[in-house]
């Protein structure tokens, strides 16, 4: 893709055509992302749904599928695959943990009989959008090497959790301050906080 990053603006250059990517479709390629991972999850879900595979494998599948589609979204974040860092590395290693916790849980309800098809399916599913943290913790951690500021507004169109709230930053903040959506938050970073970003304080 003919698409250059420049990490002191943090943008997205496209090289044929000189301009630069719009953080709108920058998110479109993250949720793009998290749509395929999506599919993919309950692909796996159906396999075992149908015998095709067992719990052991599923959980595998799930857990694999999960971590190349975070690796994809932190990369989006940086600004390239070339561009991560340990610490990003390590914000996957913990987003990563945090879900295998739950694929163990969901293994064990598995094995307990707990879920229908359809709810095997469903659950299934709902560990896609768990990818798009890991797109916000990629480009927190860049931006905050170079000193950037961000404000963290509510979407007046959605539903908040109270931790979106209590995580409103109305006034430019220093990024490193400021919580990336879906972080530490029951809704998963699905009320689409709205990010908006500035390299100085004045
Ligand atoms: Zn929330
Ligand atoms: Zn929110």
């Amino acid at each position: 893709m003919p698409y250059q990053f420049d990490p002191v603006t943090h943008r997205y250059r496209n090289t044929e055509t000189g301009r630069f990517v719009k953080y709108a479709d920058v998110l479109e390629a993250v949720d793009a992302e998290i749509n395929r991972l999506e599919v993919r999850l309950k692909g796996h879900a159906r396999l075992l749904a149908q015998n095709k595979i067992d719990i052991a494998e599923f959980q595998i599948r799930m857990a694999q599928t999960l971590k190349e589609s975070h690796l994809r979204n932190m990369a989006i974040g940086a600004g390239g695959v070339k561009r991560l860092t340990p610490t990003h590395y390590g914000k996957i290693g913990a987003q990563l943990k945090k879900q295998y916790r739950y694929l163990n849980k969901f293994g064990q309800d598995l094995a307990e009989g707990k879920l229908t098809k359809e709810q095997t399916i469903r659950r299934a599913g709902m560990y896609a959008k768990s990818a798009r943290t890991s797109f916000f913790e990629g480009e927190f951690t860049s931006r905050g090497k170079y000193g950037f500021y961000a404000k963290r507004l509510l979407d007046p169109q959605a539903q908040h959790c109270s931790s979106c709230i209590s995580f409103q930053r109305l006034q430019w903040t220093p990024i490193q301050n400021v919580t990336p959506p879906g972080v530490d938050c029951e809704c998963g970073g699905r009320c689409r906080c709205r990010l908006i970003f500035k390299l100085f304080s004045i």
